[in-house]
């Protein structure tokens, strides 16, 4: 066991956010690791540390989408959780379309990121579609 300490959270290498079911999802390690101790090479002028274990927790971060802006915003406007608040059907097919769309195109590569911060806010665009996930 690594020994208590606060978790360095890092985002994990390679890996995109995840946009499904009307939220992303952002996936971390901890990059913590144990130092037993240091020493100091005169001759390489460099410090050694010896490291012990490393703590290999992980964590998701998850922001949920709270509305559509954009081209479609008039058809939206008053539906911000339009698919869990009832609306008429059409309106949540519209929705539902939306979202469809939006996650296919990050899937895809092919949206385009306005803002991704993990703590704060995600804003993505797809055919004038755009797409506002805050925590
Ligand atoms: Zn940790």
């Amino acid at each position: 066991m690594v020994r208590n300490h606060q978790h360095e959270w890092r985002p994990l290498d390679d890996q995109q956010p995840i946009f499904e079911d009307g939220a992303v999802v952002f996936y971390e390690e901890c990059n913590f690791v144990e130092v037993h101790g240091s020493y100091h090479s005169e001759r390489l002028d460099e410090v050694f540390y010896d490291e012990g274990e490393q703590c290999d927790e992980t964590r998701t971060i998850r922001l949920d989408l709270v509305r559509f802006e954009g081209e479609v915003e008039k058809e939206f406007e008053d539906n911000v959780n339009g698919y869990i608040i009832h609306h008429s059907d059409e309106i949540e097919d519209e929705i539902e379309t939306a979202l469809l769309k939006i996650e296919y195109a990050m899937r895809e590569n092919k949206g385009e990121v306005l803002e991704i911060d993990p703590h704060d806010r995600v804003i993505v665009e797809y055919e004038g579609i755009r797409a506002v996930y805050e925590r």
